[in-house]
Order: structure tokens, then C-alpha cells, then sequence
């Protein structure tokens, strides 16, 4: 019988030339997006750019929403929500992709700049769930804002490109790293030494006590007109200065910082850019601050999700007590954030029946959670069963897997905060090798079908 065993295979396998070259072009344009943003405020940038180019308009500037209007609110610099008008009523419930924009990192303290031995550091406090000894001994670049009291604000952009210098945090040499080499893995390296230096000029002014940090100051003066306490009010990220590259002999693969979960994010983007006058309501979310649990006005707990869709109700059509609760109740989601990529050389942490594998298609996990399914969203069979019926309609490689071996860890993404609304989501996204180092491994393969599932999604 045909079909009986649900055969697992690689995508790679028996594909046309067409489709490998579609893969190919998509995977370049995924690579060029990751290279002009590495922090959620340069990808909200970019992001609205690309909208703009594609017809969508800023939510403040429609009076009326109508069939096939396309619209985005921005938050704050930091979130997006993008949304193309479909034909039915908005209480029918919407179509919604929504992944984070946010990837782990090192934030520099609100009084980063010291001087130790004639050397200049930046004290930094890491963002979500790094690995600190895969943070050392490489190129990094400082990204984000200063914001002077008069209201200026001065990007930052230093470390990208090729002419400008980098930045790095020094580790032990081995032949003096016995005591360190004893320590826990999770010990090795302290949140607290993770200083990047900056400099080791000193000024030749007479009367300054720390020359080097005096020089250093002076030159951030002249080029960006700061003094020390504007970087009181800075939202600086060091983040990793290597540009995302094609991977492997065959190029099949995409390394690159910051896919967690960026990678979602583009495919979701490029998926709701092909949306024109859908049935329901399509939504795209671009989610901040999910690495540290989704709070604050950036992130998905952030009520201003819902006051965007009220938005779109008001503009749209007669509001009424309840409507924002029905239209949540009808809706269905696909939480899109990477998933685990069973890595062969780590291979125990997975249960191989049960693993998402890299090259194999997109990866659904039903529950996420840890210890018993503790924190996890879980959708329905029956919603599961009717994005499979998608998927196979479409030929979309899919794998339905789990984060990795009962009790071995686990993790969640923005999916319960919008079931917990009423909606019916499922997480499902790209698996990646390396998740939250500072380079991480895709399967341009699994981007494709990503960005196929998310657009025959939304459609
Ligand atoms: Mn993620
Ligand atoms: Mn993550």
C-alpha cells in the first residue's frame, strides 16, 4: 500500500534543477538580508523598506481599510505588525505567521567604559540564552542607538564593514588556563568577564587620571558628538562581526548569526508579500524580546498587538463589545521560531524518531515545553491535522518532531501568549545546528519549504 509508512527523506534527493535554483536565489536574498540587519530595531528598518517597496503603508495614514489594503504598524522601532485585507469579515477570524526579531547577544551596561592596565573595555550584560565561551576570541561589532537628551539620536553601526575595526573579548591562554580548564563548561567563562576591548591609546592630556578611557571618549566624541553619560540612555548590542555565508562543498547549507529567528522572520516576510486579497485577514508578527521571555511594550505579552488589530477593526468595519475576543477566538496561527536540528555529533540529546532533521523540510512541534509538557502550548490533532492537509496539498516537506529526548531540557517560543487569546497555533520553523551561538547552520532547503508553508498559509 501506497503511503502506508511515513517515510523520512531529504529534500534534496530527486529535486529539478528548477527548484534547486529557486532555492538557491532564495537563500542569497535570505543571506543579503541577514548581512544589513543584526539587531530588531536594523531589521525593523529594513523590514519597513522592503514593505514600503511592496505597496504596504503605515496603519496611521488609512482612514479606511478596504479589500487588499496593505498595512504594518511599527513599534517602537523594535516590533512590527503587518497585515494584508482580506475578503471575509474580520470576526471569521485571521490567518497570522508571527516569529521574533530578536536573537541573543551581549548588551553593553548603561556605564560600559572602563580602563584596567592600560587597555579599554566595555562591560556588557549577555542577552538571552548564550554559551559565554563561544563569545570570546572572536570579531564583533557594536550596533544600536545613543539618544542625548535633546532628543538626538545617533545610530551606531561599527564592525561591518571592511575598513572600520572590530571588537573582541579576550580568553586565558591555554598554557595558563589549568585552574579554568577544571571548571564547568557553564563556569569557564564569567557574565562578568565578558568585557570587550576597545582601545589602549592613552590621551596625552596631563591632568586625566585613565588616559586610554579619556582618549577613547575623545573619539566617540568627534565622530558621533557624544560625552560618557549619553551613553546613559544607549541601546547598544555587540553582536558578531562575521557575515552570514554560504556553507558546505555544496553550498546547501546558510551559517550565519542571528537566524534564531530571523530566519523565520524573512520567510514570513517574503510569505505575506506575495498575499493579495486573501479570504481571511493575513497577519504577519515581528516579535521583540522573545530570548527573554516576551515581556515589555516590544514584546508579544505587549497589549499593542491587540490594539493593532482594533485598529484594523475600526478601520475597517462597526466594532462592538466582544469582536477582538471572536475574531481571536476564530483565528489560527503558526508560531514561526527555528527548531532543533538533531546535530549527529551531539546526536544523544535527541530521540531519533522524534527529531527534526536539517535538510528534511520545515519542523512542526505540537508541544513544546520541559519536564511532563510543563509551559507548553499544545495544538489540537485537529489543527494539526488541517495544516497537514495543507502541507501535503502543497508537497511542502514537513516533519512533526519534539525539542530534543524526554527530561533533557526544552523551551518555548511566543505561542502560548497567542493561544492563550484563544487562537489556534502550532510552532513550527527551520531547524538549525548551533542554535544561539554566534553562528548558527541552516538548511537552505528547509528556508524554501518555510517560506512555502507561510505563504500557502496566509493565502
Ligand atoms: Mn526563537
Ligand atoms: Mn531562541
Amino acid at each position: 500500500m501506497e503511503n502506508l509508512i511515513n517515510e523520512k527523506k531529504t529534500g534534496w534527493e530527486k529535486i529539478s534543477e528548477e527548484k534547486k535554483g529557486e532555492i538557491n536565489k532564495f537563500a542569497d536574498e535570505y543571506i543579503y538580508f541577514l548581512n544589513k540587519g543584526k539587531t530588531e530595531r536594523e531589521i525593523v528598518d529594513e523590514t519597513i523598506d522592503i514593505l514600503r517597496k511592496n505597496q504596504f503603508e503605515d496603519i496611521s495614514s488609512k482612514e479606511k481599510l478596504a479589500l487588499g489594503d496593505k498595512v504594518y504598524l511599527c513599534n517602537r522601532n523594535k516590533s512590527l505588525y503587518i497585515a494584508v485585507i482580506g475578503e471575509e469579515p474580520l470576526e471569521n477570524g485571521l490567518k497570522i505567521v508571527g516569529a521574533h526579531i530578536d536573537s541573543p547577544r551581549l548588551d553593553l551596561k548603561p556605564n560600559p567604559l572602563y580602563e584596567d592596565t592600560g587597555f579599554g573595555y566595555f562591560k556588557t550584560h549577555y542577552y538571552g540564552g548564550i554559551k559565554k565561551y563561544q563569545w570570546t576570541t572572536i570579531p564583533l561589532s557594536i550596533h544600536g542607538v545613543i539618544v542625548k537628551t535633546n532628543g538626538e539620536k545617533i545610530k551606531i553601526n561599527i564592525g561591518e564593514d571592511e575598513k572600520d575595526p572590530i571588537f573582541t573579548i579576550t580568553d586565558l591562554l591555554p598554557h595558563l588556563a589549568q585552574e579554568q580548564m577544571e571548571k564547568k563548561l557553564k563556569d569557564g567563562i564569567s557574565g562578568e568577564d565578558l568585557n570587550v576591548l576597545v582601545g589602549s591609546i592613552p590621551s596625552e592630556e596631563k591632568d586625566v587620571k585613565e588616559k586610554v578611557k579619556y582618549n577613547i571618549l575623545k573619539l566617540l566624541n568627534e565622530k558621533y558628538g557624544i560625552v560618557e553619560a549619553d551613553l546613559l540612555s544607549s541601546e547598544l548590542e555587540v553582536v558578531p562581526s562575521f557575515k552570514a555565508r554560504s556553507l558546505g562543498f555544496d553550498k546547501s547549507m546558510v551559517a550565519g548569526y542571528g537566524q534564531d529567528d530571523r530566519v523565520c522572520a524573512y520567510t514570513a516576510l517574503r510569505g505575506i508579500l506575495n498575499i493579495e486579497k486573501p479570504k481571511r485577514t493575513a497577519v504577519c508578527i515581528l516579535s521583540d524580546k522573545e530570548e527573554i521571555g516576551s515581556m515589555g511594550n516590544t514584546g508579544m505579552e505587549s497589549q499593542m498587538f491587540d490594539y493593532f488589530i482594533s485598529e484594523l477593526i475600526n478601520k475597517k468595519e462597526q466594532n462592538y463589545p466582544n469582536l477582538l475576543e471572536k475574531i481571536f477566538c476564530n483565528s489560527k496561527m503558526l508560531s514561526a521560531d527555528v527548531d532543533a536540528g538533531l546535530d549527529p555529533i551531539y546526536s544523544n540529546v535527541s530521540e531519533k524518531n522524534n527529531a527534526a532533521f536539517v535538510g528534511r523540510g520545515i519542523g512542526f512541534n505540537k508541544y513544546t515545553g520541559a519536564r511532563g509538557k510543563s509551559g507548553a502550548s499544545d495544538a489540537s490533532a485537529e489543527y494539526v491535522a488541517e495544516i497537514r492537509k495543507l502541507l501535503e496539498e502543497n508537497d511542502i516537506y514537513y516533519q512533526i518532531s519534539e525539542l530534543g529526548r524526554v527530561d533533557v531540557g526544552g523551551g518555548g517560543t511566543i505561542a502560548y501568549i497567542l493561544a492563550n487569546k484563544g487562537i489556534d497555533v502550532i510552532d513550527c520553523g527551520v531547524p538549525v545546528l548551533s542554535m544561539h551561538s554566534p553562528y548558527e547552520v541552516t538548511s537552505k532547503f528547509d528556508i524554501y519549504e518555510a517560506y512555502r508553508t507561510y505563504e500557502m498559509f496566509l493565502k
